[in-house]
């Protein structure tokens, strides 16, 4: 079976980060999104609501399966039997940033191979930096949004 990670803050999962999921999916058995946390940034939304905002993205696809782990990337892979590491590039900035990543993966693990998605032109402005500013700002991020996704449930549970 071919399993692929799709490893990342998602804080939170957009229509971008799910364009690049749909991309995936066409190749691959099945696709792990995993938030990848480390305990010294806290980030916006915390690991475990970027997990259920991601399961409520999801719903009803087959084949995807949503989790966070901490550590390398690459421990995580051979923790979950997958060969590939997926990652969504939008600018030359992005490319340049994954490449070094890839390449530090590579060394540690060769048996994992990286596999960059270019980002839907409609899709490639969005970032989960700028529906961060709209939501901080009280703006309406929707737009930005998976349908499924209740944006305003979480930012309540957030504030909790
Ligand atoms: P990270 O902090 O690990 O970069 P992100 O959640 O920002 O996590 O992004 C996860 C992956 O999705 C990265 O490979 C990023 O380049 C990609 N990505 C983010 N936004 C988009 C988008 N709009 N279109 C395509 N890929 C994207």
């Amino acid at each position: 079976m071919r399993i692929a990670i799709f490893p990342g803050s998602f804080d939170p999962f957009t229509l971008g980060h799910m364009d690049i999921l749909r991309s995936a999916l066409k190749m691959f058995d099945k696709v792990i999104v995993a938030v990848g946390y480390n305990s010294a940034k806290s980030g916006f939304f915390p690991p475990e609501l970027r997990v259920r905002i991601i399961q409520d993205a999801v719903q009803g696809m087959e084949n995807v399966e949503v989790c966070s782990y901490r550590g390398l990337t690459v421990n995580f892979c051979k923790e979950k039997g997958a060969g590939w590491i997926i990652r969504g590039l939008r600018t030359t900035t992005d490319f340049e940033m994954e490449s070094v990543i890839a390449q530090a993966n590579r060394k540690m693990a060769p048996e994992i191979l990286s596999i960059f998605i270019p980002a839907g032109h409609e899709y490639s402005f969005i970032s989960s930096t700028v529906v961060r500013d709209v939501l901080n700002n009280g703006g309406n991020a929707r737009c930005f949004l998976p349908q499924n996704v209740d944006i305003e449930h979480y930012l309540k549970l957030r504030e909790q």
